[in-house]
């Protein structure tokens, strides 16, 4: 079955191997087409230490990959309808401190559908989930928030802290988006949701993405697999619909220091299709679809 990935690291990885011109698609593709993967993120993901010129450095890398491959980048509506392909999505803003304007049209000129402002870190514009500050969203932040609406760029909240959380859901507008997230009642950690928050989520007509990392699953190590995952899916579900629940993997295995991150049975793009399985455990075929691309397409066609 055809998939959607909300959330690939795959634009840092690029840049982290730039002088290899074919690194997406001798890394990439093959797992991305193993795994049916057929619409995927590429996320510019930043961990807190760039500079805005290292943040467009990766984004206009990524592009230029995408350019010189077979590889169909998603911008549009109609793109959704009729193709497969990547996307562009932002994770975290570290580097951005004033220019808010510059900034979000600049993620409008390289196709970015979803961004979040900040990665676990506390920037300028928020407070992340292991962030110290005593603020949650900033006023940079809200400014940001309003830009991304008026250029109709999703708003992303997987790594925000609570407070941050509750902040934006006060100024947001439009559909916000969990891109990588499970459920806190399932697995205890912070950059899982909370029962409300989901329900909030779920009210803007926004999507979850199930997220394959270990400590995200469970605390308990033989629970930490593709059906406990599908648990969370369920259980999301069954509070604000399956029509808001999509996969955002976050796969690992392309870096240094993947090994042991990935649940078992998700240990790679390659692998995804066992997502699909054990989602059957859970949900019905259609259901099944909604999840696995579905949500994702019907997202973007109707609101790009
Ligand atoms: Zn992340």
């Amino acid at each position: 079955m055809k998939l959607a990935d909300l959330h690939a690291d795959i634009a840092f990885d690029l840049l982290e191997h730039k002088e290899d011109k074919t690194r997406f698609e001798t890394e990439h593709l093959p797992k991305l087409k193993a795994g049916e993967v057929a619409y995927c993120s590429i996320a510019n993901y930043y961990d807190g230490s760039q500079t805005l010129e290292q943040m467009k450095e990766m984004m206009d890398h990524a592009l230029e990959m995408i350019e010189n491959s077979d590889v169909e980048l998603l911008k549009t509506a109609e793109d959704f309808k009729s193709k497969t392909g990547v996307f562009m999505t932002v994770e975290g803003m570290c580097g951005v401190k004033d220019n808010p304007a510059e900034w979000v049209q600049f993620m409008k000129d390289h196709h970015v559908l979803i961004a979040s402002l900040c990665w676990n870190e506390a920037n300028a514009l928020a407070k992340g989930a292991k962030g110290i500050a005593d603020y949650g969203l900033t006023d940079l932040g809200r400014e940001v928030i309003a830009l991304m609406e008026e250029k109709n760029i999703l708003l992303d909240v997987s790594h925000v802290s609570d407070d941050a959380f509750y902040d934006i859901m006060k100024v947001a507008t439009k559909p916000v988006f969990a891109t990588h997230s499970n459920a806190r009642a399932l697995c205890n950690a912070p950059r899982n949701l909370k029962d409300d928050q989901i329900d909030m989520i779920g009210k803007t007509g926004g999507l979850i993405g199930m997220n394959g990392f270990v400590n995200f699953i469970s605390t308990e190590k033989d629970k930490q697999d593709a059906e406990h995952l599908a648990q969370h899916a369920r259980y999301i579900a069954d509070r604000i619909g399956v029509e808001h629940v999509a996969l955002g993997f976050d796969f690992m295995d392309y870096f240094a220091d993947g090994d042991g991150k990935m649940a078992k049975g998700l240990e790679s793009a390659a692998h995804a299709q066992n997502m699909v399985e054990a989602l059957r455990h859970y949900f019905t075929e259609k259901e099944v679809e909604l999840i696995c691309y579905q949500n994702v397409v019907n997202f973007f066609v109707n609101h790009l």
